[in-house]
């Protein structure tokens, strides 16, 4: 099992690397990726956040976690929803962020084979949160803190 990065290690806000050859070493990532996020009773991981800056994520939909390699957004609805997010490298924080919709996601499963997704309701946010991750970007830079700040100190 792999260790999981917490901010605010630099591996977690720079731009991952794209998977340029998938061989042994990328598919034995993968499956330490998705026993390390089970473990962590996790839906969703990065490769960054086990320290790897590779372009790899890991996402649970209903009792299956797939893996997706190089993964873009290519659509999103302009309808946003906002629902409460927390993250295996922000322990204990947890704040309301405001994500698209629905998403349509292009990437390669392991077998290297070109994937179209279309996902909506809590998959397209494990997307969008863990190709966030991929660009160095965490829950934290999505929301207004300072907002939350000031709403806190209100009560
Ligand atoms: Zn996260």
């Amino acid at each position: 099992m792999l260790k999981i990065f917490t901010y605010p290690l630099p591996i977690l806000q720079s731009r991952a690397q794209e998977i340029e050859r998938i061989d042994e070493e990328t598919l034995s990532l993968i499956l330490q990726m998705k026993q390390t996020m089970d473990a962590n009773n996790g839906i969703g991981l990065a490769a960054p956040q086990i320290g790897v800056s590779k372009r790899i994520i890991i996402v649970k939909d209903k009792k299956e976690n797939h893996a997706f390699l190089n993964p873009q957004i290519l659509k999103q609805s302009r309808k946003k929803e906002e629902d409460e997010e927390g993250c295996l490298s922000l322990p204990g924080l947890f704040m309301q962020v405001k994500r698209a919709k629905r998403v349509e996601v292009l990437a390669l499963t392991p077998e290297g084979k070109e994937v179209k997704i279309e996902a909506e309701g809590l998959t397209s946010r494990i997307f969008q949160h863990e190709i966030d991750h991929l660009n160095g970007k965490l829950i934290i830079h999505r929301v207004s803190l300072w907002t939350r700040l000031l709403r806190h100190f209100k009560k």
